[in-house]
């Protein structure tokens, strides 16, 4: 099957809808309230949930960012170029994923220097 535009852009409209949902699902489930408990052990516990709560937020966050950059370049028509060194991305890596901002080799590179591609 060829590699298809709209086909990507129906995934990651899906997959920001997703996303959005653990978000939300994640404020209602209420991770605040820290260092109002009387006891020790309770806040010991609450902070370690609300650690993992950020920690988990901000890689939510940060997923959506990635698919929104990928739906703003479908919009204008770079879709699929690497965002380090704009070569072609390679199409299977666009399937598996769709949000791809960078070609396999960047993203090994980046992966092997301990940062992350990000526009901010
Ligand atoms: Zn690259």
């Amino acid at each position: 099957m060829p590699f298809s535009y709209e086909r990507a852009r129906r995934e990651l409209l899906k997959e920001q809808e997703e996303l959005r949902e653990q978000l939300e699902h994640l404020e209602t489930a209420g991770y605040e309230g820290i260092g109002h408990s009387s006891h020790m052990a309770e806040d010991a516990t609450e902070a370690f949930e609300q650690a993992v709560g950020v920690a988990l937020r901000r890689q939510l966050e940060s997923s959506l960012d990635e698919g929104e950059r990928a739906l703003v370049k479908l919009d204008n028509g770079v879709y699929g170029i690497c965002e380090s060194c704009g070569a072609r991305i390679d199409r299977a890596r666009l399937k598996a994923l769709p949000s791809a901002g960078c070609c396999i080799t960047c993203q090994a590179r980046h992966e092997y220097n301990g940062t992350r591609v990000k526009s901010r």
